[in-house]
């Protein structure tokens, strides 16, 4: 039998690494799943699950041999792990990532690819709170979208590699700069999940402060609103050192808006309070409604 792959490396098999090589698995577009991980726990948890075939603690020797190599360990060690098995890449391998940050990984991961080696960025927008490879499922991508950040060096069958590999997961594969990708998750993914994390350290704040029992009260919206604020704390740590500059833009944004919104309260100001989350839940309703085929990241 002939695979799209036929050896995978994941280097960072997690929620995502996990998923990525299960999903292919699923779909026999791969022969063997070849794992890294840092720790030997997980890599043979990996293959009791039968996420992986076989596993190294060593990255070099993890990706010998491999036509095509997913990294995803959390963003701040995407680049230093590249950097470590580079020179052991078979020619023609093809490498993506799965970072939630783009343009501090892109550049120097293409510049670290041996010759004939391709590097192409990623990013799926799909995920959950829980992580580890105990969390992996191979439907995670089905109906999510990913994101491709290819430069003028890319070469086009790396692309198209890549682009195939993503949509066997059942994702939607678009294709954006690197810098435009982490402006707009800014404001998509990172300010809500810096928001949820500040909303639930302001609860705990206050609780401890009045002496009160905040959080017994809490309904429903609560959970709602701070699921995502169970997510993995490395993970976010990350995500804020790298893409420093967009959140901070967009946090600034925020500040602003929420100093229009304690403004608006103080002055007891109905009328564009009302004006405020009308025209709030008229945005809500028409996105939810345009993206309805597409399940929220
Ligand atoms: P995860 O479940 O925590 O898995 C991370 C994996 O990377 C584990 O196998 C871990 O190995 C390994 N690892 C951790 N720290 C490392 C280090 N310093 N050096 C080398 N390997 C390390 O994380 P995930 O949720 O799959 O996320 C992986 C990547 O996908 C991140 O870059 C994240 O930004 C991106 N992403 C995540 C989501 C999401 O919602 N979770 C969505 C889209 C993209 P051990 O188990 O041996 O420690």
């Amino acid at each position: 039998m002939s695979f799209f792959i036929k050896r995978l490396a994941v280097v960072g098999v997690g929620l995502i690494g996990g998923s990525f090589a299960q999903a292919l698995r699923e779909q026999d577009l791969v022969g063997e799943v070849i794992g890294v991980a840092r720790s030997q726990r997980t890599l043979d948890k990996a293959r009791e699950l039968g996420v992986i075939d076989s596993g190294t603690l060593d990255p070099q020797q993890g990706v010998a041999g491999a036509q095509f190599v997913l990294v995803a360990p959390p963003v701040c060690a995407i680049v230093p792990t590249v950097q470590q098995f580079a020179p052991a890449l078979s020619r023609g391998a093809v490498v993506t990532d799965a970072g939630s940050v783009k343009g501090s990984i892109v550049a120097p991961c293409e510049q670290l690819m041996p010759e004939g080696c391709h590097f192409v960025g990623s990013h799926p927008i799909a995920g959950r709170e829980r992580s580890g490879v105990e969390a992996a499922f191979p439907a995670l991508f089905q109906g999510s979208r990913t994101i491709l950040t290819p430069t003028e060096r890319t070469a086009p069958a790396a692309l198209e590699r890549v682009r195939v590999a993503w949509e066997a997961c059942g994702s939607q594969v678009e294709v954006m700069a690197a810098d435009h990708h982490d402006r707009v998750l800014a404001a998509t993914s990172h300010l809500p999940h810096l928001m949820a994390y500040n909303v639930v350290k302001t609860l705990s704040d206050l609780e401890q402060d009045i002496q009160a029992e905040v959080f017994r009260y809490a309904a429903s919206g609560f959970r709602d609103f701070t699921r995502i604020a169970s997510s993995d704390p490395t993970m976010w740590r990350d995500i804020c050192l790298e893409n420093r500059t967009a959140i901070c833009e967009v946090l600034q944004r925020f500040r602003g808006d929420l100093d229009v919104l304690l403004e608006l309260v103080s002055n007891s100001d109905g009328e564009a309070l009302h004006d405020v989350f009308a025209r709030s839940r008229a945005t809500r309703e028409r996105v939810l409604k345009e993206n309805k085929i597409l399940r929220t990241p």
